[in-house]
C-alpha cells in the first residue's frame, strides 16, 4: 500500500539511493525538503545538477575538480617530483588538511580487489605510469591499509621499481584496515614522515 504520495514516494526513493541513507532518514529529508522555502530547493537542485555537468577529473592528477588541471597541478609552489598515490578524491583531501605535503597527487579511484574482480586495468594505474615518463623522483604510495590497499600498494611497487623511480610507502600510525579519510593529520603527517623505501 502506498503511504505517500507517488511524488514523495519517488523523492524518498530517490534520496534512500544515497550512501549511508536509510529509508528513515530518505523520509525525513524528503519531507524536510518539501516544507524548505522555494529558492533552497532551486538552488539545491542545481547546485546537484551543475556539479554533476561540471566536475571533471583532472587531466594530470585525476582529482575532481571544474578545471582542466587542477589548482594543486596547476601550482607552481608544489613540487611536481614527487607524487603521492591514493585512492580517491577524499584521501587527498585528508593530506592537503595536514598543509605539510608540498608535492602532487595521483588518484587511482579504486583498489586492486581480486574478490570484487577489481584488477589493475579498472582504476587509474595506466595514466600513473605514464606520468612517470616525465620528470619524477618520488613515488609516495598512500593506498589505504586494507588488504586490496596493500595489494595494490605492492603491485604499483613492482609496476615502478624497474624505472629507477624511488618508492615509498607510507607507514606506522596508520592502523590496519584503517580508512585515510577517517584519521587525525597528526597522525597521517607522522605516516608520511614515516614512510619507508619499497
Ligand atoms: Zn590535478
Amino acid at each position: 500500500m502506498e503511504y505517500y504520495s507517488s511524488q514523495i514516494s519517488k523523492l524518498i526513493e530517490e534520496l534512500s539511493r544515497l550512501p549511508s541513507i536509510g529509508a528513515k532518514t530518505a523520509q525525513r529529508l524528503a519531507f524536510h525538503i518539501i516544507n524548505m522555502p522555494q529558492d533552497q530547493v532551486d538552488a539545491l537542485a542545481n547546485s546537484i545538477t551543475e556539479a554533476k555537468k561540471n566536475v571533471k577529473y583532472c587531466k594530470e592528477c585525476f582529482c575532481l575538480t571544474d578545471k582542466e588541471v587542477c589548482p594543486i597541478c596547476a601550482s607552481e609552489k608544489r613540487n611536481h617530483k614527487t607524487i603521492m598515490v591514493v585512492e580517491n578524491s577524499r584521501d587527498l583531501t585528508a593530506y592537503e588538511k595536514t598543509q605539510k605535503f608540498d608535492g602532487v597527487y595521483h588518484v587511482l579511484h579504486g583498489a586492486i580487489s581480486p574478490m570484487l574482480g577489481i584488477g589493475p586495468g579498472d582504476i587509474k594505474l595506466k595514466e600513473l605510469v605514464h606520468r612517470l615518463q616525465g620528470d619524477v623522483e618520488e613515488v609516495i604510495i598512500a593506498t589505504n591499509s586494507s588488504l586490496e590497499g596493500e595489494t595494490t600498494a605492492m603491485y604499483i611497487s613492482k609496476l615502478i621499481k624497474p624505472s629507477g623511480i624511488k618508492v615509498s610507502r607510507i607507514a606506522s600510525g596508520v592502523p590496519v584496515g584503517g580508512d585515510l579519510e577517517y584519521i587525525d593529520e597528526v597522525t597521517l603527517l607522522r605516516a608520511l614522515e614515516g614512510r619507508v623505501e619499497l
